[in-house]
């Protein structure tokens, strides 16, 4: 099996230079972390709060960190002071409760919002039909800075099948940047992981979060 150094070598020689790899850290230990920003992996992303802490308060400011799972409204007050960005806003109220507790630190979050690209029922995200209401309201709020987009598509045995999906979100992506709101910088589009970053990036992906390929297999 190769190391994470080879592994990070090997996507980074691979991927355009404005492309920001996100490697995806859940299930993954302090030590194989830090392997990886040594590697040259400035952005760690991760899922779950209680398992980030550890890891963030031991590496710090050596990296950005990005949470990218989904939201428990009771623990944004643990996530606001220790993330750099937030990728996974798809509701006004817990835009509301992240603006408020960033006042409270002095801070102002960067976030992606989280779109349903395939409108799967059961998955987080907002319709893409009402992401633009959503960005209108969320774009009022003074201590969030709106930074651009993220989806995660549907689970497909053929990565293929996602395109459609990245391609749809892209073309929001454009949408959205040129409606030239406040408080609204459509600099990053995050879409595509270990089997599909390569589809994504050439569907307009500027931010791919990338776990399996990096780390190896994972027990969850
Ligand atoms: C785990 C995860 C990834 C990376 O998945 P891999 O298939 O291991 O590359 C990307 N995005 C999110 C939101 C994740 O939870």
């Amino acid at each position: 099996m190769n190391t994470i150094q080879q592994n990070v070598g090997q996507i980074l020689s691979e991927i355009p230079a404005n492309v920001k790899v996100v490697a995806a850290a859940k299930s993954r230990t302090s030590a194989e972390v830090r392997e990886v920003i040594e590697a040259g992996i400035t952005i760690i992303g991760e899922n779950y709060l209680q398992e980030s802490q550890k890891i963030i308060t031991e590496i710090g400011t050596k990296a950005n960190w990005h949470f990218i799972g989904h939201i428990q409204k009771n623990k944004v007050k643990y996530i606001v002071p220790l993330f750099d960005m937030v990728e996974t806003v798809d509701t006004i109220e817990l835009a509301a409760i992240i603006d408020k507790i960033s006042v409270r630190h002095n801070k102002t979050m960067n976030v992606l919002i989280e779109i349903n690209s395939a409108r799967e029922s059961q998955k987080y995200g907002v319709m893409p039909e009402n992401a633009k209401l959503l960005i209108e309201k969320i774009c009022t709020l003074e201590n969030i800075k709106i930074q651009g987009l993220m989806t995660m598509g549907p689970f497909l045995d053929d990565p293929e099948g996602l395109r459609i999906y990245f391609r749809q979100t892209k073309a929001l992506f454009e949408e959205f940047k040129n409606l030239k709101l406040p408080n609204v910088e459509m600099r990053y589009l995050s879409m595509g992981m270990s089997d599909s970053y390569l589809i994504a990036i050439e569907e307009g992906a500027n931010m791919v979060r990338i776990g399996t390929k990096i780390f190896g297999p994972r027990s969850y």
